[in-house]
């Protein structure tokens, strides 16, 4: 039996911009995607003799059949790569908030794929899977490879940026459950009143320049969700009274976080916060070499 374990880390959008939609549903985005040092764990068996995938989830009631992402992706990377399933066991302790706008099901599926390359020896390396990856969700690519970067397309079209500069971030999720889909339908019937310059942003991380990240955030879909549930703007706004440089809504949501210069400041904002919201975390930005330990 072989058995390896990752971190699976969580992300969030540094900009995200809608700026189109396609003849197939999808919206093209680009967005400044950021991997945090908030993370599951993945453990992954092979060799188990049973000839079936198990799958164990720890810390959540998420199913752990064929619905969850991190069993569909060790089915698709036996069916990519015609290997023999000789029992394969997945255990994610999950401790990244579900539904939340911070890829948790994307980081999973990332996980398993890079862990069954790894232990069954099939070399495809980060291309490869990558392409498959895109297969089971479009912000998998991005979590395979992780740190910084430009995302556009549906979001696999990426570009590595320079490492963000460090900073505190408080990551607060009101206990509300927000539909994607219906974000990204309703998004199609409102007037974008402001945009991101995703290019400043990306400038502004070459430069280090952290103030300037943190006046640069900017998420279109934030009034969207926000319309549907007030808690997204009232967390910016606690965020900023805690002294945050800068705070915004991560992916469709309904995830806030503040970026904070001084690390007092961000445990006085996560304790303020923790008292109303009890899924608030400290964290930090997450380099692509750390990722990939
Ligand atoms: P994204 O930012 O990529 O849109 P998200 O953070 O909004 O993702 P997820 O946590 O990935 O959302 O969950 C989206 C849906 O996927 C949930 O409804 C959940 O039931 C399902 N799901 C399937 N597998 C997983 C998994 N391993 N972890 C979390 N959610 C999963």
């Amino acid at each position: 039996m072989n058995q390896a374990t990752v971190e699976a880390h969580a992300k969030i959008n540094l900009t995200l911009d809608v700026t189109g939609k396609r003849p197939d549903g999808y919206h093209d985005v680009c967005m400044v995607m950021q991997s945090i040092g908030l993370h599951d764990h993945v453990t992954v068996d092979t060799g188990t003799g049973s000839k079936e995938i198990r799958l164990t989830v720890e810390g959540s009631d998420l199913p752990a059949d064929n619905s969850n992402l991190a069993y569909r992706a060790a089915e698709l990377f036996l069916r990519e790569t015609g290997m023999v399933c000789d029992g394969i066991s997945i255990v994610i302790e999950k401790q990244i908030p579900v539904a939340a706008g911070l890829a948790g099901g994307s980081t999973d599926a990332a996980a398993v794929l890079t862990l069954l390359d790894e232990l069954y020896d099939t070399h495809l390396g980060e291309k490869k899977l990558m392409e498959i990856g895109l297969k089971l969700g479009a912000d998998v690519p991005f979590c395979i490879s992780g740190g910084t970067m430009l995302a556009e397309g549906i979001g696999e079209v990426l570009t590595r940026l320079p490492d963000a500069p460090q900073t505190h971030i408080v990551l607060c999720k009101p206990p509300i459950a927000v539909s994607t889909p219906a974000v990204y339908r309703a998004i199609d019937s409102v007037e974008i009143a402001r945009r991101p310059d995703t290019h400043a942003m990306c400038a502004a991380i070459a430069a280090g320049d952290l103030p300037g990240m943190a006046r640069l955030l900017c998420n279109v879909m934030q009034p969207v969700t926000a319309g549907m549930h007030p808690e997204v703007n009232e967390i910016c706004s606690m965020l900023y009274t805690c002294g945050a440089m800068g705070a915004i809504m991560s992916g469709s949501g309904p995830s806030n976080f503040g970026l904070f210069e001084r690390l007092e400041d961000a445990q006085t904002a996560c304790h303020t916060l923790g008292m109303q919201y009890t899924e608030t975390y400290i964290t930090d930005f997450c380099t692509a070499s750390q990722v990939k330990r």
